[in-house]
């Protein structure tokens, strides 16, 4: 009862009013249709109330349940779109470096099989089959972050299923969606090389930015991409430009043609990741897709020891689902001390 009162404090004190609706205009139609759609979705079994169990995999329920009696009401629930003063941090300088090594390892995309180009951009036309094979399976992975921060969660999972917002019969998500107030400035999750930028005027996704990260980048034994897509502006970036983790990307907007439409919009970083065990990837001309690559869960990114493959993670027991990320907080300080990735938004210090 102690630690709801706490957070009933903090509410008081860090939250502003909700930011579906872009303040000056500009973002058309409000979010409640969304939440309430979305509120129904995540309310399984259809009681009223958001269980910690329903709302698996998004992190902050203790955050967001603010009377602390263990659900989620809607309107607890709509917190989650409150204004908080996260992602204020200033920045880390850009390296200013070119890495020759990223237009070197860029092949054809008509060397790499349809199956997988396909299988890793959820275009139309793929089959569900071909998506599970590479990894875009629901694991029930959720965030935690570290002791004594407040970091921005997770509304749309990594692999849910998207069936009930688009007129497909079989769509999942290919990442992960974290809601922010507009132009919230994201940070590269580890260091590593711009390889994608695109305008995606007529993609869900919008406008966006790859990187590419060495074994070395992130202490993972593989490559991986990280993909942070909606964009606000065209990143002031190119490609192979060098970045380092924590550094300015890009600014949070809701840009693309799944943010058109009444009712859905709403500002947040659609964030994914991919991985391979070789440096070589291709670009479709619409987003990057590595040579032999499969989907990483963007929360088992975060992970310091294997597994990492979608269908292992699926499998973990559920007391090694919660799983800790590592963050920046506004102040510039990196939580655990030492690492290497870090959630693309800065975090409060409680
Ligand atoms: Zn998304």
């Amino acid at each position: 009862m102690r630690r709801a009162f706490l957070f009933s404090l903090l509410f008081l004190i860090a939250t502003g009013p909700t930011w579906a609706q872009r303040p000056g205009g500009g973002g058309g139609g409000g979010g409640g249709g969304r939440v309430e759609r979305d509120f129904k979705h995540v309310d399984a079994d259809d009681d009223g109330r958001i269980s910690r169990e329903e709302w698996a995999g998004r992190g902050n329920f203790d955050l967001l349940d603010e009377d602390g009696d263990g659900t989620l009401s809607l309107q607890e629930m709509t917190g989650i779109y409150r204004n908080r003063p996260w992602g204020r941090f200033a920045g880390t300088p850009s390296p200013n470096e070119q890495d020759a090594t990223a237009a070197a390892d860029k092949i054809p995309a008509s060397n790499l099989p349809r199956s997988l180009l396909c299988a890793l951009e959820v275009g139309a036309g793929c089959r569900a089959g071909d998506w599970a094979e590479r990894g875009l399976l629901d694991t029930g992975l959720g965030p935690r972050f570290p002791k004594g921060t407040l970091c921005p969660g997770i509304d749309d999972y990594f692999a849910m299923s998207y069936v009930f917002k688009r007129s497909q019969s079989d769509a999942l998500h290919g990442g992960t969606d974290i809601p922010v107030a507009w132009d919230t400035p994201i940070l590269a999750a580890a260091s590593g090389t711009v390889v994608g930028i695109y305008e995606g005027e007529s993609s869900m996704r919008g406008r966006e930015i790859i990187l590419r990260h060495a074994p070395q980048d992130t202490g993972l034994p593989f490559w991986t991409y990280t993909e942070y897509a909606h964009l606000n502006a065209r990143p002031n970036l190119s490609v192979g430009d060098k970045v380092a983790m924590g550094q300015i990307i890009a600014v949070t907007g809701n840009s693309g043609t799944s943010g058109q439409g009444g009712g859905h919009r709403r500002p947040a970083i659609h964030f994914a990741a991919w991985m391979a065990e070789g440096p070589r990837y291709a670009d479709s001309g619409s987003s990057i897709v590595p040579e032999n690559g499969f989907w990483l869960d963007p929360i088992g990114f975060y992970r310091d020891a294997p597994p990492y493959d979608s269908a292992s993670l699926k499998n973990l027991p559920p007391e090694q689902k919660s799983t800790p990320v590592g963050v920046i907080t506004n102040d510039g300080t990196v939580l655990p001390t030492g690492s290497k990735r870090i959630w693309p938004y800065s975090c409060l210090s409680k």
